[in-house]
């Protein structure tokens, strides 16, 4: 028998399990799941939470419910990836043989990284929303909160779902509107970049809509520490933000497995083919998802598109065939905007986002980079369709893999 390794049951590594099973012979190939817990998230949730829009439950599931029968699904902390030997070694000095290994293990905040971050302030004045843990705090924080400075932050990039703060602070005006109390709330948006989004006509639009919401905007702040005596952030050009509430992103980092086994870059990340996602180090081993270093976002659709490629390739890998360098960046994002509403981004490495119609040229129903309430309700049927069809690995209809370019309003990036 050969083994098939998956590290990491979160979005990229259940999708993995899930194409994979079927298609490798059952008689030659053992597939061997590894995760450290047995909750599965659904991350994009994190997002509605503190606004108390979806609830606890509606984010959380038993990860062993979407692995697929013939899979052994192990719940370890993985210590160590030892190329050499083709082996990984797990907590309690369980060491598992691979032929072939995929790495999916994501990424996770590191408010360590920043002085004063996570200081005596940490889930009381200062929060984050990209655990589950910080999304529930902050919710609770919210419910009683009576107003004051919100500074929504952004500390470096790459994050995951580089839109999510952006959507954070739309959301935030809504919620404080509802509340009769938008008035006793001035929100300012904190980030890295010079605009609002990575991608200069997406930036536009988005600019826009912070200017429509009266939304402070701060760009080129790059955060040397948080003075959490004084309620400010301080950047490394000494300027400053004061904030009643900081609702910060940390820096995203690969997990330290990566980073004990020489793999990975200042990030943690893995140094990885961007069309074929076999590492480049080591031609058994592929990546996927947010643990990889591709200058694709890093968000479950992506992984889902990846998904679909990586899975091609592994068995052409297996069966001696040239890879194919397939996969294009594509990545597919809702932006919520509060009120009921939300924008779709449809783009890959070459193509930023542009206006347009989705996925039917000329009749949409969804319409890109403009505001509308079906791409609201596209974003609310994310959930079912997370945990019904993407995770599950079933295709979703109309969406392929590559990014089309039909119902664009395109000119070529440089
Ligand atoms: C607030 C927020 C909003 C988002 N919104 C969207 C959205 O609207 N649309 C979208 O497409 N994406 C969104 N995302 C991003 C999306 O959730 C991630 O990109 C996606 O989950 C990445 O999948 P992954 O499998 O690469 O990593 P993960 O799903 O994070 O899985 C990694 C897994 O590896 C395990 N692991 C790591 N290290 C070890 C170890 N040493 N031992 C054992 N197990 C280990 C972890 O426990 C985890 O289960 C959002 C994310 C956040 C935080």
């Amino acid at each position: 028998m050969k083994n098939l390794v998956i590290l990491g049951a979160g979005t990229s590594g259940t999708m993995m399990a899930n194409h994979l099973v079927s298609k490798l012979p059952k008689k030659e190939w053992t597939i061997t799941i590894i995760d450290q817990f047995k909750t599965h998230y659904y991350q994009p949730g994190f997002l509605f939470l503190p606004f108390d829009i979806y609830t606890s439950k509606q984010v959380k599931k038993k990860g062993e419910k979407f692995i697929p029968k013939g899979v052994n699904y192990l719940q370890k902390k993985i210590e160590l990836i030892q190329p050499e030997t083709n082996t990984v070694q797990l907590e309690d000095g369980i060491s598992l043989p691979y032929d072939v290994l995929i790495v999916a293990t994501g990424t996770k905040t590191a408010p360590d990284e920043i002085e004063g971050m996570k200081g005596p302030e940490w889930y009381k004045s200062v929060f984050d929303f990209y655990t589950y843990e910080g999304a529930k705090a902050l919710r609770n924080k919210l419910r009683d909160w009576e107003g004051g400075k919100l500074v929504v932050h952004i500390t470096e990039m790459p994050i995951k779902c580089p839109v999510a703060p952006l959507e954070f602070a739309f959301l935030a005006d809504s919620y404080f509107k509802n509340k009769g109390m938008r008035d006793k709330v001035e929100i300012t948006y904190v980030t890295p970049l010079g605009g609002a989004f990575t991608k200069p006509k997406a930036t536009k639009a988005l600019h826009y809509l912070l200017e429509e919401k009266n939304i402070k905007e701060v760009t080129d702040f790059n955060i040397e520490r948080v003075d959490y005596e004084n309620n400010k952030i301080i950047d490394y050009g000494d300027s400053e933000v004061e904030y009643d509430l900081l609702v910060t992103v940390p820096t995203n980092m690969g997990d330290a497995l990566i980073e004990r086994s020489g793999m990975g870059d200042d990030l943690n990340f893995i140094p990885t083919n961007k069309g074929s996602l076999q590492t480049k180090a080591h031609e058994n081993i592929f990546a996927i998802g947010d643990a990889t270093d591709l200058p694709a976002s890093k968000a479950g659709s992506v992984a889902h598109f990846e998904a679909e490629i990586l899975t091609e390739n592994i068995l052409r890998y297996i069966n001696g065939e040239e890879l194919k360098e397939e996969f294009d960046g594509h990545a597919n994002c809702f932006i919520e905007t509060g009120n009921g509403k939300a924008l779709l981004i449809d783009f890959n490495y070459t193509h930023e986002p542009v206006e347009g119609e989705f996925p039917f040229p000329g009749v949409g129903p969804l319409k890109l980079l403009k505001e509308s309430r079906t791409n609201h309700m596209g974003k609310m049927a994310f959930r079912w369709i997370y945990w019904n069809m993407l995770i599950k690995g079933i295709h979703i209809p109309f969406v392929s893999a590559t990014m089309s370019e039909k119902g664009k309003n395109f000119e070529e990036v440089q």
